[in-house]
């Protein structure tokens, strides 16, 4: 397994490999830039395959936490966890303690919270080895779940793809594609779609998980592999990375893709791809911010929720400019997005530098 040399290195300042034999925790932390302030992403709690898989999960998710810190104008750096699920009976306390002395380990140069199968209450366990953690459910400036404001976020997101698509913000009629529908944002999500009037079909891992939401939100299930075929104006990918692949792009019979799942594209050149067959795409990493804007209200203490909302309102604007940029030169809105953020932190590191 080559770490340097990884395709997805891209000149991270550190990355941590924690083991513990105990508690059966292996872990890699990856900072990737630390040029606006410590790094700050979630914690993935998820089975690889091996090491090599979650090394190359850390890498990408670490450097997107860059690029999506610095859209947000947040003054907090780019960096994420992810624990390999030990395999057989463990204790998720211990576990998480363990993971907790590994951030300590790096004396605030990492802050984490909750990403894909750790909760608030795994956060207790890690806030019991170290202070460098957010989105914990107590306390004074406790911001709780990041899940409800990302789903705020992605919805204002789509929203405004709808706009540029119909010329109105009437999402009445309007039909998304929901993978990943019962998940903590894709839940949310559904409930503010249906609200403003869209019809959805939504697709789990397990249809039965997606009862609820039929019964509320008069959503049609289908089965998680057809979920690509949708006839829809809207796919919103909230469950994991790399969907649009070349497997799946061309079953896509959408007009925009908007959702909340971080690395949507399998590469670069799949925002392109999308380009091509006339599909606008919001960049993942710049709708799916309200979750850290939420723990940034934390780290910053006293949390406020009109600071959040005046952030989310700011997502939208930066997401305006990098379609009209993407629009004007005829170029894929991901090139464009990750163009603006690598030039913001590029800026960041020269003023940290003679700082
Ligand atoms: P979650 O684990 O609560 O939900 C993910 C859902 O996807 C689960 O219900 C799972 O069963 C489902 N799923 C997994 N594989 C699937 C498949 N092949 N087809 C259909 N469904 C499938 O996670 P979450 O916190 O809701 O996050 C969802 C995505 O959004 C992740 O990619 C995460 O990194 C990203 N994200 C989350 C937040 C947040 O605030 N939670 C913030 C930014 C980005």
């Amino acid at each position: 397994m080559s770490v340097f040399e990884h395709p997805s290195f891209d000149n991270h300042e550190k990355i941590l490999f924690a083991t513990d034999e105990k508690t059966g925790l292996k872990a890699i932390i990856g900072v990737h830039s630390t040029a606006r302030g410590p790094s700050c992403g979630g914690c993935r709690f998820w089975s690889y395959d091996s090491s090599a898989d979650a090394l190359n999960d850390v890498l990408r998710l670490s450097q997107g936490m860059s690029y999506k810190n610095v859209m947000a104008d947040l003054p907090i750096g780019g960096g994420k966890s992810v624990i390999m699920k030990p395999k057989g009976e463990f204790d998720r306390d211990a576990l998480f303690q363990a993971f907790g002395r590994a951030v300590e380990a790096l004396n605030g140069d990492y802050i984490t919270a909750e990403d894909v199968g750790v909760s608030p209450t795994d956060m207790m366990s890690v806030h019991k080895m170290t202070s460098h953690v957010t989105g914990l459910p107590e306390g004074k400036a406790a911001s709780g779940d990041p899940s409800p404001v990302t789903a705020e976020g992605v919805f204002r997101g789509i929203r405004a793809c709808v706009k540029r698509a119909t010329g109105s913000e009437d999402m009445t009629g309007i039909r998304v594609a929901v993978q990943g529908a019962a998940g903590h944002v894709g839940s949310y999500l559904c409930g503010h779609l249906s609200k403003a009037g869209a019809s959805l079909v939504i697709a789990d891992m397990d249809p039965a998980s997606l009862q609820k939401h039929h019964d509320e939100f008069g959503a049609m299930i289908v089965d998680k592999d057809v979920i690509y075929d949708q006839d829809a104006d809207v796919f919103a990918p909230c469950a994991l990375g790399s969907v649009i692949n070349p497997d799946t792009i061309d079953r896509l019979k959408v007009k925009m893709v908007a959702g909340a799942a971080n690395n949507q594209l399998a590469n670069l050149e799949m925002g392109g791809e999308l380009q091509k067959r006339g599909i606008l795409y919001a960049p993942d990493y710049v709708i799916n911010a309200g979750g850290i804007i939420n723990v940034m209200g934390e780290i910053r203490g006293n949390f406020d929720p009109e600071w959040v909302k005046g952030k989310l309102a700011g997502l939208e604007a930066t997401l305006g400019e990098i379609l009209d940029r993407a629009e004007n030169e005829g170029r894929p809105s991901n090139v464009v997005a990750d163009e603006m953020a690598r030039a913001r932190l590029e800026d960041a590191a020269v003023a940290k530098a003679s700082a």
